[in-house]
């Protein structure tokens, strides 16, 4: 089989994180989000999650020496041999090289395209599981019971940095660090923007046309 490398680019609540999910499922290749890595890095206490923390919860971007070496570290297990969604990384234009000067070829990147109003409202409502990671909405995708993961009975929480305060400074980093990425890869001849708006499944129907796998 062809390794699939692919890149879900977007800002923070555009969906990446669910759209990945179901990627995983239909194609059978892992998702790496360093965002879910800098968390596990962080409940497991490790050096590199205590450097991370106050970077995160202000919403700033982690140095990307920190970042790399996990995405490094992860790359290198043997599941993402035949491939991997990258979500939430690169996501800034050093990221972006770092990626080009180990000659990691990426074949796809799908820019999900969600305005800001939008943004805010999902992710001032967003609840993650604490053990699986799945996401729901207090208005748009509720848990069927208040605080229990429907997926594997887990609690349920807000995160920190899904604040009022910290949304917009993730939303403004977005904008200053990631969003050139869009040019960046535009520029390669792999980027394909997929309004993220619509309905959950006619979203992913059209990531998975922006894929033409
Ligand atoms: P996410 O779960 O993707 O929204 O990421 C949560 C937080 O982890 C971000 O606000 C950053 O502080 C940090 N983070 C995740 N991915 C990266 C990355 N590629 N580079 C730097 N920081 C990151």
């Amino acid at each position: 089989m062809k390794a699939k490398r692919l890149i879900l680019l977007g800002p923070p609540g555009a969906g990446k994180g669910t759209q990945s999910q179901r990627l995983v499922d239909d194609l059978g290749i892992p998702q790496v989000s360093t965002g879910d890595l800098l968390r596990a890095a962080r409940k497991a206490g490790t050096e590199l999650g205590n450097q991370a923390k106050a970077f995160m919860d202000a919403g700033k971007l982690v140095p990307d020496s920190l970042v790399l070496a996990l995405v490094e570290e992860r790359l290198a297990e043997k599941d993402a041999r035949e491939g991997y969604i990258l979500d939430g990384f690169p996501r800034n234009e050093a990221q972006a090289k770092a990626l080009d000067d180990r000659s990691i070829a990426i074949e796809r990147v799908v820019n999900l395209a969600v305005p800001d109003a939008e943004l805010v409202r999902r992710l001032s409502g967003r609840r993650v599981c604490r053990d699986c990671g799945a996401s729901f909405h207090v208005d748009f995708h509720p848990t069927k019971v208040e605080g229990t993961c429907d997926r594997c009975g887990g609690e349920t929480y807000q995160r920190k940095d899904d604040t009022a305060e910290v949304i917009q400074s993730r939303l403004g980093v977005y904008g200053e660090q990631t969003k050139p990425l869009i040019a960046y890869y535009r520029e390669q001849g792999v980027l394909r923007t997929v309004d993220g708006t619509g309905e959950m499944e006619a979203v992913y129907r059209a990531i998975l046309e922006a894929l033409e796998l």
